[in-house]
């Protein structure tokens, strides 16, 4: 029987420490290279580009908490993303979920100028519209669920068996609700990425992203393309992430309880038009996610009634702060059609519903009513 998840958070999979003197925490080794006792023997580490132990001591944790054979440790989500795509031939086509974040976007498009890379952008939460966009030339599936920022929520199940009968890789961006909600390894998945600068590391101080693989042969690759390219997280990132990643479970926990107060409070006011949040009962997507994640997560978005009050909100907000990113243990508001979205043609952002009455939170551990509080002086 191995350990429950909140223990694995901690300690992975089994207890080890890298260090000679027993130190509880994992050091940084502030090394860019390993000294060999001999010709022909090892450490078991040589060079930080290919791995470092304060790195692989974090790998090993996130490997366990997806229920992955191997997880990366990149730079960013960004370059976590870059390095799995890596995984498509030239002149792949993919179908992907129609509200990606925007950087991922930005991804594929240079892609498709240095690869041949081709992309169709469905409501994924449709699996006929999936299955109606694949093609012969279609390589991979990439989903984000819940979606960013209009929290769709896509069927993994439904992907997998879309994915095996057209003998497509499965990719899934878990950033949204981490592994301590979803796993979908577990329901299939090949590939799962992460920002790690979001929930993971969770204190908004550290980017990084992750790449967790279920095949140990994809790891092999994944892993020569990484020590090629030196993507590779920072020892001091590196214990950052472990060190946030330990409260992931305490944190996942009041920032979800948290955000449902919020969502509630929002529906009750009398400014707000639409409240998108996947734990309310009544969103559409509210049952799949239910079967197939152990939790909503802690981002909603919100629509008001005109620009002026979104406007407002965002400049008077005192305790809640108006910054991209999403995650961490302090809330903030974010306006999508300029920050995160703000690349994406406006024809485009207007009919996914990105407008400028649009308005997205990442809820925080904080005392909901001081959040709640803030809030409603921000609204006026
Ligand atoms: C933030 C984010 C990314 C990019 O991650 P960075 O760490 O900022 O590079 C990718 N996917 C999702 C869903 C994100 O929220």
């Amino acid at each position: 029987m191995g350990y429950a998840f909140d223990t694995r958070c901690i300690h992975g999979d089994v207890r080890v420490n890298p260090d000679a003197y027993g130190a509880v925490s994992v050091p940084i080794y502030q090394t860019a290279t390993f000294a060999h006792p001999e010709v022909g023997k090892s450490t078991g580490y040589d060079y930080s580009r290919e791995s470092n132990p304060t790195r692989a001591a974090l790998e090993r944790v996130i490997a366990s908490l997806e229920g992955a054979s191997d997880a990366i440790a990149t730079s960013s989500g960004m370059s976590a993303i870059d390095l799995a795509l890596g995984l498509l031939p030239e002149h792949a086509h993919l179908v992907c979920t129609e509200d990606l974040y925007g950087g991922t976007v930005r991804i594929l498009d240079s892609r498709k100028k240095s690869t041949g890379l081709s992309y169709t952008q469905v409501d994924t939460a449709d699996t006929a519209a999936v299955e109606a966009a694949i093609t012969p030339e279609t390589k991979a599936l990439y989903i984000e669920t819940p979606s960013n920022p209009t929290m769709r929520v896509t069927d993994l199940r439904a992907m997998k068996k879309l994915a095996v009968s057209h003998g497509l890789l499965l990719i899934v961006d878990n950033t949204f609700l981490s592994p301590y909600f979803q796993k979908p390894i577990s329901l299939g998945a090949d590939i799962v990425v992460h920002s790690g600068t979001k929930f993971i590391g969770g204190h908004n101080d550290s980017l990084a992203g992750y790449v967790c693989i279920a095949d140990p042969e994809v790891a092999k690759q994944l892993r020569f393309d990484y020590k090629t390219i030196g993507m590779m997280l920072s020892p001091f990132d590196s214990f950052l992430q472990l060190r946030g990643v330990k409260t992931l479970p305490l944190r996942m926990e009041k920032q979800q309880a948290n955000a449902m107060k919020i969502a509630g409070w929002l529906r009750e006011n009398p400014k707000v038009t639409e409240v998108f949040y996947i734990g309310l009962p009544d969103h559409p997507g509210y049952e799949i996610n239910r079967h197939q994640a152990s939790g909503f997560g802690s981002m909603i978005s919100f629509r008001v009634d005109s620009r002026e009050t979104a406007i407002r909100v965002l400049n008077h907000v005192k305790l809640v702060q108006y910054a991209e990113s999403l995650g961490g243990v302090e809330s903030l508001i974010t306006y999508p059609m300029l920050q995160t979205h703000g690349d994406v043609p406006a024809d485009e952002r207007e009919k996914l519903g990105i407008t400028e009455t649009f308005l997205r939170l990442s809820v925080g551990i904080e005392d909901a009513d001081d959040l709640i509080q803030d809030l409603e002086q921000a609204f006026g």
